[in-house]
């Protein structure tokens, strides 16, 4: 499917048409863990990624196949690859461009489990993180050295609602010849297409707004096809002879798909955290709807981030979609539509209101999740980003005294309401 029909149109249609085998409309679930070679011949040629074909679900499956090019095509980029989970995802990207010995820099303002990836468990493979703010971008071009091979962020950054300034951003990585990694999870490519703005490569959690419903998880890496991976000797997996693949030079032989191919073939093959066609239907249901739920979303965050900021019982909200938001002249040129529906607030009381505030809601969910259709509140200082530093929940915007809520579709006067008794309980 081509550029030509617009994102509505992409949301229902990119990447499938009616089963060959059946004509069935909407997408099969194929719910099989391998496909039976026509001959030897055909196997081998599979296996020597001559032909694209299906082999085994660890791979490649049908289902699966169609998420992955409708997310590209929503994202506006060259292919994709699907995970297991949003985590699974961005470890994916980063098997490929990494090595022992080298470092990501990376945004202060991540989702705390990146940050906690990125600070604890990468250091086993003897990769490492350096966290910058990507608002001061001489500090973001001193981070990046010889050993750099990844500039990391989110385009909305979670949970604060904070708005990076992409196209700066990139320009510093296109500088130093990294590609420059946009988890793009609470904007969705509705709010923000990252490559457009000079990303190489996005990664999502399809858990959350592109499926939409809070049903499964799952992640997906979009490539744009635009890194020149042969520019320098930095990304050997895909310039230089790959010892995993009996030295098939990756680059050389896919081009524009290089990444996403060495991303089933090697990534998926060895790490081995595939998406399952379940969790495509699932989010492939989801997706449909997508623009619209995400109107809903953003007209419902900005009711609510309004009626928060009147309030007297709330320091400040940190809604990027506010007039108030140091971040707010952003939203125009990174995300027009609008800026999302997760920010934070800060209750008067402290990290008490907040506990008692949390408990007090009825229409909201205390989840340690985002993106559902329904309202959900968490205090990320007891939860999420408990297991960082005082400084770092600081950094990351989940200061003691700050709740985050994802606000959901349903009526804002609801939400509005729960809000108002819950704080008059935790205020009391
Ligand atoms: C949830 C989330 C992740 C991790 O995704 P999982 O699907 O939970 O593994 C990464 N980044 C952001 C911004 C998220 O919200």
């Amino acid at each position: 499917m081509t550029q030509a029909y617009g994102f509505d149109t992409l949301q229902i249609h990119a990447g499938a048409r009616p089963d060959p085998a059946t004509g069935a409309r909407q997408v099969p679930i194929y719910q099989t863990t391998a496909y039976v070679f026509r001959n030897a011949d055909h196997a081998a040629a599979l296996f020597n990624l001559q032909e694209v074909g299906y082999i085994y679900s660890r791979l490649t499956n049908p289902t699966v196949s169609v998420l992955e090019e409708r997310i590209a095509n929503l994202e506006d980029g060259r292919a994709a690859v699907c995970a297991s989970s949003g985590h699974a995802a961005q470890f994916l990207a980063f098997f490929t461009l990494m090595g022992p010995g080298r470092n990501i820099v990376a945004s202060t303002r991540l989702y705390g489990g990146t940050v906690t990836q990125f600070s604890q468990t990468i250091r086993r493979f003897g990769w490492s993180a350096k966290f910058v703010d990507f608002d001061d971008l001489a500090a973001l071009e001193a981070a990046i050295d010889g050993d750099t091979r990844a500039v990391f962020c989110e385009s909305i950054a979670n949970p604060g609602g904070y708005i990076t300034d992409l196209p700066a951003v990139a320009a510093v990585a296109d500088r130093h010849g990294v590609p420059l990694v946009v988890d793009n999870t609470s904007a969705t490519p509705w709010l923000c297409r990252p490559i457009e703005h000079g990303a190489t490569l996005v990664v999502h959690s399809t858990t959350k707004y592109l499926t939409g419903n809070g049903t499964v998880t799952g992640g997906v890496v979009i490539d744009s096809g635009r890194f020149d991976w042969s520019a320098s000797v930095k990304f050997p997996s895909l310039s230089a002879p790959e010892p995993a693949y009996h030295g098939l030079k990756f680059h050389e032989t896919f081009g524009a798909l290089a990444f996403t191919f060495h991303g089933i073939a090697i990534g998926l093959r060895d790490l081995g955290m595939t998406m399952n066609p379940q969790a495509a239907h699932y989010t492939l249901l989801g997706i449909e709807t997508l623009s619209l739920r995400m109107q809903r979303h953003v007209e419902n965050a900005e009711k609510v981030a309004r009626w928060l900021e009147a309030d007297p019982r709330v320091e400040y909200v940190t809604y990027a979609g506010l007039a108030s938001s140091p971040w707010n002249h952003r939203v125009a040129k990174i995300c027009p539509r609008g800026a999302g529906a997760l920010f934070t607030f800060a209750v008067k009381g402290g990290y008490d209101a907040c506990v008692k505030l949390v408990d007090s809601l009825n229409l909201f969910s205390h989840v340690a999740n985002l993106g559902d259709t329904r309202s959900l509140i968490i205090h990320s200082a007891s939860t999420t980003h408990r297991q960082l530093t005082p400084e770092q929940q600081k950094a990351a915007g989940a200061a003691p005294n700050v709740v985050r809520v994802s606000i959901g579709i349903e009526d804002a006067a609801d939400i509005i309401a729960d809000l108002d008794q819950a704080l008059a309980k935790a205020t009391a």
